[in-house]
């Protein structure tokens, strides 16, 4: 049976080699050609012996997802759509600026969160991503992008903010992460790799003990009522469980405190009161706040804050001494800014169903 190489993590890798009867640094050797070289054809591994190239090219293959399309936005953003089986197809999108690349990947097909303001959210769910198609989102804008003119390469930060709950692909999504912290893979700091999730209570933890990369929670709401309306999840791990376990990850974090993204709902979450609200919420939780004017899509049942309430809401944080910062919208003219990534999804989940039922 053919092996895809993107599957493996170090240790993954050096088992895999072990198997093939070869000393367990050529997994090193390979995680390079594959991973910092971007390379897919064995016979160019020049410093692998001619009978493991001969071996490898019998066993393995090196297989990121198809791309389907590529399209850069007006302001540089770059999104590709790639090609995740049985009609479904996932986004990754690269985001330039001045002083970094930033690349948002997608952890899933599909959500079963459905949050009420997200397109994702409202296309259903398929499955999981593998391990491949995670870290070959990497891979391929790699190889896509080439170095920048200093001869850097163009990704220095990876979000995890595309379609799906990356908490809820835990077993995938941590071999993933793991290979791009791995200096012999693409080597980028704890700092500069973000999961965003929706609040996954014990997955939080999970991540902390096995993986504590940073840590972005979706809050969107400064009370349960509001945040179960928005965020059915909410009725499993309301707020004050919530806040708790931002609070105990922060002992491994490589941060020193949460950034909460909060989207800007237009007479729904960003009145004054609700700003001040949120102050007393996140008191004793050493807290960022990111707010994100609301992206629109089709079928939406939401508008997007004015630029007044936004700047109230930021100003009523800031005053509190809570950093505050708006998210410029990127990519729109493509639907690459947060929230209309909607790929294909070819729903096949009863969703909600999970959730409510624990309400
Ligand atoms: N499932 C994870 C990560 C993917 S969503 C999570 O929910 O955190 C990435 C971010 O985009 C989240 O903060 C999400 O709430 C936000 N988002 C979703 N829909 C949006 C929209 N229509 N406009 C702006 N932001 C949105
Ligand atoms: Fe899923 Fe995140 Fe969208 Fe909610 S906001 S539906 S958790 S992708």
């Amino acid at each position: 049976m053919t092996v895809n190489l993107l599957d493996f993590d170090a240790q993954g890798l050096a088992g895999f080699v072990t198997k093939l009867g070869e000393k367990p640094f050529r997994a090193k050797q390979l995680m390079h050609w594959v991973h910092r070289n971007g390379e897919a054809d064995f016979a160019a591994m020049s410093d692998l012996a001619k009978s493991l190239r001969e071996k490898l090219a019998r066993t393995a293959v090196v297989a990121a997802p198809r791309v389907i399309s590529d399209g850069t936005s007006e302001d540089g953003t770059r999104k590709w759509l790639l090609d995740a089986g049985n009609g479904n197809a996932v986004e990754a999108v690269f985001i330039p600026e001045s002083s970094r690349g930033t690349l948002c990947v997608s952890t899933q097909a599909g959500c079963t969160l459905a949050c009420r303001f997200c397109s994702t959210g409202k296309q259903g769910f398929n499955r999981n991503l593998t391990v491949a198609e995670i870290i070959g989102q990497l891979w391929q804008a790699n190889r896509a992008l080439g170095a920048t003119p200093k001869g850097e390469r163009a990704i220095s930060n990876v979000v995890m903010m595309g379609m799906g709950e990356p908490l809820l692909n835990f077993d995938n999504v941590v071999p993933a992460l793991r290979l791009m912290l791995d200096d012999h893979a693409y080597g980028l700091s704890r700092r500069r790799v973000t999961v965003s999730t929706s609040g996954i209570v014990p997955l939080i933890d999970r991540l902390r003990d096995e993986c504590p990369v940073a840590l972005t929670v979706s809050l969107h709401a400064p009370n349960d009522a509001l945040r179960d309306r928005l965020m059915p999840i909410n009725r499993k791990y309301p707020l004050r469980e919530l806040l708790a376990a931002c609070v105990r990850y922060l002992d491994r974090a490589p941060r020193d405190f949460i950034t909460f993204e909060y989207v800007m709902l237009a007479d729904v979450n960003d009145s004054e009161r609700q700003a001040r609200e949120l102050v007393a919420l996140l008191a004793g939780v050493p807290s960022k706040v990111n707010l994100i004017p609301f992206n629109p899509f089709p079928q939406a049942e939401f508008e997007r804050s004015s630029h007044e309430a936004i700047q109230r809401f930021s100003d009523t944080l800031n005053k509190a001494d809570i950093v505050t910062t708006t998210r410029r919208t990127r990519g729109d003219d493509i639907d690459a800014a947060c929230g209309q990534l909607a790929g294909r999804v070819h729903d096949r989940s009863r969703r909600v169903i999970r959730v409510e039922r624990a309400a």
